[in-house]
């Protein structure tokens, strides 16, 4: 299934030697257009399988080049965190995505956003200050807010990665360990993260429905999630078949085209004012 949206229709594709001209032309370009706000956050909705309630949202880049049209975030993400150029995007999600949920929480007082970070964010001392700063500048209470990031972002120090993220639990912060699934794990440090959700994987979900292997895979993760205490969303999630399949396996929250594609703020907006049956 393509993709609704911006990358519907083809996008730019830049080489992959990181330091190739035109990768660091790319990451000026998008310097440039993080000032002048010229980058765009997508949010995608989230349901409560047991409710049919629209629990929250996770907000995603959108950067549409005057040049080169749309481009992909998993072609300028991990070379923005190989150039430190992560920083001024964080930076910029965090203030836009808190000032959208103020928007939002009038009308929806009980949703929440998420906000994907990288490794280098994590250990930054300033993101934590930021965050507390734009939240009580829109009066927005830290429960309504959750960060996202994977198991090797937090593990790529662990130490300083874990106190990090006991920092930002501690003020009231949720914290979802994206991408759960996709790499190495490892129980004894996941137990110890102070997370509020664990996200299983896409790679995990596409074959749920034909393949014995990923069945297994998926009732041991989500039981050894819930032994744990954390509630499980499941990403991706395409078709029906899929989402009830995940919600007899005991997925608690499930996110995916199947629901609803990332859509910019007023169209979203206006999904969630329509009546739905989930
Ligand atoms: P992710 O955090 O795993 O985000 C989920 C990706 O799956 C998103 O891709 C989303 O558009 C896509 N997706 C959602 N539902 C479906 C579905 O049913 N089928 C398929 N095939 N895909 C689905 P996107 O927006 O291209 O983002 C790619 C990655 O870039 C994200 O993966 C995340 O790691 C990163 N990213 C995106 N926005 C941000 C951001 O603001 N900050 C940071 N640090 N990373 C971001
Ligand atoms: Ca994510
Ligand atoms: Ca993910
Ligand atoms: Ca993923």
């Amino acid at each position: 299934i393509a993709p609704k949206g911006p990358f519907e229709t083809g996008f730019y594709s830049p080489d992959y030697d990181i330091y190739s001209e035109s990768r660091l032309t790319l990451m000026s370009d998008l310097r440039d257009a993080l000032q002048q706000n010229q980058t765009q956050l997508y949010y995608q909705p989230k349901v409560c399988l047991a409710t049919g309630n629209i629990i929250g949202l996770e907000a995603l880049i959108r950067w549409h080049h005057s040049e080169r049209g749309w481009v992909h975030p998993s072609d300028f993400i991990p070379l923005a965190e190989e150039t430190g150029v992560i920083t001024q995007l964080t930076r910029w999600a965090f203030e836009r995505g808190i000032g959208d949920l103020a928007q939002l929480l009038t009308d929806y007082p009980g949703l929440d956003i998420s906000i994907n970070i990288s490794a280098r964010d994590l250990t930054s001392r300033q993101l934590k200050n930021l965050i507390q700063d734009r939240l009580a500048h829109h009066k927005v209470s830290a429960e309504r807010l959750t960060i996202e990031l994977t198991e090797t972002a937090a593990m790529e120090d662990p130490d300083k990665g874990l106190e990090a993220l006991k920092a930002l639990a501690g003020i009231g912060l949720g914290i979802s360990i994206d991408d759960f699934g996709s790499g190495y794990s490892s129980l004894s440090y996941l137990k110890q993260l102070p997370a509020t959700e664990i996200k299983l994987d896409r790679s995990l979900i596409i074959d749920v429905g034909s393949s014995k292997t990923s069945k297994v895979i998926i009732e041991t993760a989500i039981n050894m999630a819930h032994g744990l205490g954390y509630p499980v969303v499941a990403e991706g999630v395409e078709d029906e078949e899929t989402a009830h399949l995940l919600r007899d396996m005991g997925c608690d929250r499930l996110q995916g085209y199947w629901l609803c594609h990332p859509l910019p703020l007023p169209e979203l907006k206006q999904w969630l004012s329509e009546p739905r049956s989930a």
